[in-house]
């Protein structure tokens, strides 16, 4: 389609007039960052003047920066625990947002080992769904012809419950998924996906990736790119290949789906798409049966040009596994979002993970930015002495900050825990690499276990020892995602005080349990009910090992009076040296007890 030349955009000729238009927004939104910023403010402070959360810091009507800088409090989720409660517990009345509080979206970040609620309202769908809209038209300035073939997406819903007061509360992407923003989507050429809506939206998440696998194979000429939402999803969907090709085979084979699959919509959906195909189900069995998995995705999918996945923060451990199953095909990090707030994309969606920028888009709330010194343990903040934040356009290249924002939703200066570094600018809006989520040890999936869980699940389950008198003395730990899905290893040095009577497999089995179950929710429904998560493993290595890594540090130039025990270690150095001295590794042998309803 020809496209009109006074919607050209400078990031590139635009693939269509949609995409023009998209692309003239992004241009639009970070030119004008700063007069966007003040206006969002301004909006968000006008209509929550009255509600209970503003009032208290007699703003009086007052709807500019520098009023707001001065009388509002930064905060941490726990400071909002009270309202968060009350609105859970059914009050209506407008406590932190002048518009209704819509649902709950379930972070996975937790607070007291449950996951945090983000209260939501109506109409940030709507800025969720701009933000997705902008992913197409950025991605087609770099990968043509996508609107040839489909996207293979593995998309999941999970499961959902309600506060006492009735609210929903469910993740933002099963909010997502089950809008009709998504259901009743327009057609567009460049966004179709093999997975039909009944695959997507089935809550057993069996069935659910079976039959987006199904619909993967059937159409595998088709497929130009591959995704999940994070990379260990999509290798999570390679694994389930693994287990599960004889099975897909057959069906596809016979043209009918196997009795597992009961989800009556799924089998009317079915009936109307799967037809015998012995020649594909040959192909699967033949590709499948090999030894070598190394390169499956372009065997089976020979098309795609890219994966889809998130690849920053935590899941860059994904990188070589992505690589060895895909044979190097380019990983694309489009966006960078959270319950809270969708944040912004990427305007270089092809470049190298290490090299990935996330614009934020100045529309989608009100952005602060609070200085981080890279090697500081965090900046202390009293309500008395407010911090000096950052705005959005006078962040400098180069320095690291965790990022603040100000939602139309009610969350006000509110820090999300991300640190983030400026890389550059797209006009005047700042550009960023996520370097980490702060205090986050260890992550497999959207899992996220800081070091206080660590230490409480690790005096939880040495208590299972006292019997045999034997106690920790050190520990540490490790995310191991070298097999599917991936599991915590937890290092343990023990002093038993009685060698005639130390601990057994069986007890330090149970020990990986009482660890398993001392974690927060989130780990436990990985475990439990996405089978993102394998079972937890304790390595008992040789007295003297933690001395010895001391010993390295040490060498290494670590000072000897601060030297600190590292509760995670991935450096391969140090790992060499710690199995080497393991004399025993324990399996948790059951699955934690995890049930979508909170604790609280
Ligand atoms: P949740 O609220 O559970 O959706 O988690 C949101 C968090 O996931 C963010 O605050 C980040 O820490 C992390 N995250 C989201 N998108 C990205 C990304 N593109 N790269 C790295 N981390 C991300």
């Amino acid at each position: 389609m020809a496209v009109d030349s006074a919607l050209s955009s400078p990031l590139g000729p635009p693939a269509c007039e949609n995409d023009a238009k998209a692309l003239q927004f992004i241009e639009e939104m970070t030119r004008n960052a700063e007069s966007v910023q003040q206006r969002v403010l301004a909006e968000i402070l006008t209509r929550n003047s009255q509600t209970e959360y503003l009032s208290r810091f007699k703003l009086n009507g007052a709807a500019d920066r520098e009023t707001f800088k001065s009388r509002v409090p930064v905060i941490t989720y726990e400071d909002l625990q009270p309202e968060i409660q009350r609105i859970a517990n059914g009050d209506r009345s407008p406590i932190l947002s002048a518009h209704p509080i819509s649902e709950f979206l379930t972070s996975s970040g937790t607070s007291a080992g449950e996951r945090k609620l983000m209260p939501t309202i109506k109409e940030e769908l709507d800025r969720r769904q701009l933000l997705y809209s902008l992913l197409m038209p950025v991605m087609n300035l770099y990968v043509p012809g996508l609107d040839k073939g489909k996207g293979l997406y593995f998309l999941f819903v999970k499961s959902e419950t309600r506060t006492p007061g009735g609210l929903l509360a469910r993740p933002v992407l099963t909010s997502y998924y089950k809008s009709d923003h998504f259901k009743t989507r327009p057609y567009d050429p460049y966004n179709v996906y093999t997975s039909p809506n009944e695959a997507i939206l089935c809550p057993d998440s069996f069935q659910s990736m079976y039959t987006q696998m199904i619909c993967g194979l059937l159409e595998r000429h088709q497929v130009l790119r591959l995704g999940a939402v994070f990379a260990s999803g999509l290798l999570r969907a390679i694994r389930f290949l693994q287990l599960n090709w004889r099975q897909l085979a057959q069906d596809i084979e016979i043209g009918s789906l196997n009795p597992d699959i009961t989800d009556p919509s799924l089998r009317e959906c079915f009936a109307k798409i799967l037809k015998p195909n012995p020649e594909l189900a040959e192909f699967v069995r033949h590709e499948c049966l090999k030894d070598n998995w190394e390169g499956i995705v372009t065997r089976i999918w020979p098309n795609t040009k890219y994966l889809d996945v998130i690849v920053t923060g935590a899941m860059a451990q994904y990188i070589p596994t992505l690589d060895y199953y895909s044979g190097g095909l380019p990983l694309a990090c489009t966006m960078y979002a959270s319950s809270e707030c969708y944040f912004g994309l990427n305007l270089n969606p092809m470049c190298k993970p290490s090299e990935v920028s996330y614009t934020i888009m100045p529309n989608m709330a009100y952005f602060e930015f609070l200085p981080h010194e890279p090697d500081s343990t965090g900046v202390t903040l009293t309500h008395d002495s407010p911090p000096k934040l950052v705005d959005l356009v006078d962040v400098e290249v180069g320095k690291e900050y965790e990022l603040v924002i100000t939602t139309y939703a009610g969350l006000c200066r509110y820090r999300v825990g991300d640190i983030l570094r400026v890389t550059g600018f797209h006009n005047s809006a700042p550009q960023f690499h996520f370097v980490r989520r702060k205090n986050v040890l260890l992550s497999i999936d959207s899992d996220k276990t800081d070091e206080a869980e660590l230490q409480t699940a690790v005096e939880n389950a040495s208590r299972l020892l006292r019997e045999f008198d034997t106690s920790v003395v050190e520990y540490t730990s490790y995310a191991d995602t070298e097999t599917i899905p991936g599991h915590y290893v937890v290092y343990w040095e023990l002093l038993a005080k009685d060698s005639a009577n130390s601990p057994n497999n069986e007890v330090l089995q149970q020990c990986c349990l009482a660890m398993e179950e001392s974690l927060n929710s989130v780990y436990r429904q990985g475990r439990v009910a996405d089978n993102s998560i394998g079972p937890l493993e304790i390595r008992v290595v040789k007295n003297g090992t933690f001395e010895e890594l001391m010993d390295y540090a040490i060498s290494r130039g670590a000072s000897i009076n601060q030297y600190k025990v590292p509760r995670c270690v991935s450096f391969s150095p140090i790992m060499e040296l710690l199995d080497s001295r393991v004399v025993s590794a324990h399996f948790s042998p059951a699955l934690p007890h995890w049930t979508p309803d909170r604790r609280r």
